[in-house]
């Protein structure tokens, strides 16, 4: 790889290995069969969106999720293939079962009645699931044919497939022939054939089953695992992650002494052992505990002691020349021992489970051969995708701002899933500020212990009423309970011990483009509202208007803390804190997210300001706390 990982430990993903496996896989369909890629549970933790798009590169005609979330995800990502959802989905799934367009594999009536009943004009795309022989979901052989007829007679209902699912198409041929033929026989009876039928999954592909079907469906041994005991195919794939880790310590034991919880591990002959910083916190299974083998520098060393939550031990007695920060690798390519399904034999455990646990705390590399193509978070929640320009991003909030489009568009989803998950309310209306000036003086005061405070406030918004609030809260409850309410422009929070009046807060201007608005106070048991409105607003409501909020208030001297926050998706966002002379030093700590996690800060006498560039969205809860 051209870059190293410098971190505790990261899984490699080999994109070759990936696309040759698929090649493998594709030289045993037959010329009327296509291929679906299955990227549940993250693409078995290989990165679904990645997976699928060079999946679709090499001709997959689907995409198979097990849920509503994965399928939303692949379609904010910007995939616009057909995606089939494996698993019965809730009812109350529906509703966003349509708009981000998936496709629900169907297991019962209800479900399809509802479906039905929410699908509007257009007609939805279901796949039918037979239940064969594996008694998981799918409708049950004796009724199938029934059922079938009447979802097929429900309106807005397109039936686009059929399938059924081998319970154990790697180890029993008999029980599969007998599921083979009990879906071909469904599928024959049916009154008009979907246009596709699909059963095998990777193994049943490469055993020869379900010539009848047209649609294939590759997962395991697409990542190159091989749970069949065919050796043939072991030689043919090439297992697509790795997982690696840096030897973080290096010492000797002596006979008789023994290494890690419950003393498992004893020592027979004096030797040298490497402490490596995983443990099955990292899904590096704890079952793996004193048997299972890595790879250092080319010798296979064997894992000593139990797997803790953070650490294991290895038996590193046979490897020359080791250092720490020597790379080990704990699973995947390189030799037969570190691939998931020999490490999983050890203990009778699954290859799918390992690969989806392994690497939790790890970043992903994507490579191809030995070059790095990129790496990615291991947070798969990345809504914004790393590849897009702001200005696109601008671009495709303004437009869905605007036009409140109804269409399956991308730029559409992103917007409205970052909304959405910032104000957890989809109906509220959506506006954002832009140009968000934050100016903050502290200045002496007569009352003893406090600063008078000065603060100026200005920025751009759509005006989505005539009217709002500006907040002075005495308490953190009190304070929290403003947040949450959408009539309110600015929140403050008072000292406890100061009285609630227009001393302590004030409203120096309150002003929309330019209009002074009317203040009207009213004062609560533990908050004082400022209700700001003026009727020339009604006629200014749907414009993008300039509001600026000045404010008087007083700050206790020895919070030693001050800090400003931001409550919406703001574009451009400056915080600029003046302080006396009395304060010396300031430190400012910047909590901001967004695509700029570091906006470059300015350092005048008396004067710090933070400002991110003009065109940066910034993400609510955003922020600098100034301590001094
Ligand atoms: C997971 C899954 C597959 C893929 O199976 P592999 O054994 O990984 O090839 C195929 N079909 C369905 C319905 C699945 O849930």
């Amino acid at each position: 790889m051209e870059v190293i990982p410098q971190e505790r430990s990261w899984v490699e993903l080999d994109l070759s290995a990936f696309a040759q496996n698929l090649d493998y896989l594709k030289s045993y369909l037959k010329s009327h069969q296509g291929f679906m890629q299955i990227v549940k549970a993250d693409a078995y933790g290989h990165g679904a969106r990645e997976i699928a798009e060079l999946a679709l590169k090499k001709g997959a005609l689907y995409l198979g999720v097990a849920n509503l979330e994965e399928g939303k995800l692949l379609r904010m990502q910007g995939i616009m293939a057909p995606i089939l959802i494996l698993s019965p989905s809730l009812e109350s799934e529906i509703g966003e079962i349509i708009e981000y367009d998936l496709e629900p594999g169907v297991s019962d009536l209800g479900f399809a009645v509802a479906f039905s009943r929410a699908a509007g004009k257009r007609q939805r795309k279901v796949h039918i699931k037979l239940d064969s022989g594996m008694h998981r979901s799918g409708l049950r052989l004796e009724d199938a044919l029934d059922i079938y007829r009447q979802i097929a007679a429900l309106p807005n209902i397109h039936i686009e497939g059929v399938f059924s699912h081998f319970a154990a198409a790697e180890s029993d041929a008999e029980f599969s022939h007998y599921q083979e033929m009990e879906f071909q026989s469904f599928v024959a009876a049916l009154p008009h054939k979907p246009k596709y039928i699909h059963i095998n999954n990777s193994a049943a592909c490469i055993r020869g089953y379900g010539a009848f079907s047209n649609l294939a469906r590759f997962g395991i041994f697409s990542f190159g695992i091989n749970t069949t005991d065919d050796t043939a195919i072991s030689q043919a794939l090439k297992p697509v992650m790795s997982f690696k880790s840096r030897i973080s310590q290096i010492k000797s034991i002596k006979k008789g002494e023994s290494i890690g919880y419950n003393r498992d591990w004893i020592a027979e002959k004096d030797g040298k052992y490497a402490v490596i910083p995983v443990g099955y916190a990292d899904g590096y299974d704890y079952l793996l505990s004193n048997q299972a083998k890595t790879l250092v520098n080319g010798t296979l060393c064997r894992v000593i002691g139990r797997v803790s939550m953070d650490m294991i031990t290895i038996d590193v007695s046979q490897v020359t020349a080791l250092q720490t920060g020597d790379i080990v690798c704990l699973l995947g390519a390189g030799d037969e021992s570190i691939k998931a399904e020999r490490l999983t034999g050890l203990y009778q455990g699954s290859a799918y489970e390992l690969l989806c646990q392994i690497g939790r705390r790890a970043r992903r590399y994507y490579v191809d051969g030995d070059s790095l193509l990129y790496s990615a978070p291991m947070s798969r929640r990345d809504f914004v995708a790393d590849d897009f320009a702001d200005g696109k991003l601008s671009e495709i909030i303004s437009k869905a701002l605007s036009q409140r489009l109804r269409s399956k568009e991308m730029g559409n989803l992103i917007y409205r899933d970052i909304l959405r998950s910032f104000f957890a309310n989809k109906d509220r209306d959506l506006h954002y500020r832009k140009d968000f000036v934050h100016e903050v003086s502290f200045l002496p005061s007569d009352i003893e212990g406090y600063y008078r405070v000065k603060t100026t406030l200005s920025y751009h918004k759509v005006l989505d009423s005539e009217r709002f609030i500006i907040a002075c809260a005495r308490s953190d409850e009190e304070l929290r309970r403003y947040f949450i309410r959408r009539d309110v422009e600015y929140r403050w929070l008072l000292d406890e011990k100061l009285e609630l009046n227009e001393d302590s807060f004030r409203i120096s201007a309150a002003r929309v483009n330019g209009i002074e608005l009317n203040c009207r106070i009213r004062q609560q048991q533990n908050s004082l509202e400022i209700h700001c409105s003026h009727p020339a607003l009604e006629a200014l409501i749907g414009q993008n208007l300039l509001f600026e909020i000045d404010t008087d208030t007083l700050y206790p001297k020895d919070m030693h803390q001050f800090s400003v926050f931001i409550s919406e998706l703001t574009q451009g966002v400056k915080i600029a804190f003046n302080y006396p002379e009395e304060i010396r030093v300031v430190q400012p700590v910047t909590v901001f997210s967004g695509k700029q996690k570091n906006p470059p800060i300015t350092f005048e006498p008396g004067r710090i300001v933070v400002a991110s560039s003009r065109q940066n969205w910034v993400f609510p809860l955003s922020g600098v706390v100034f301590s001094y």
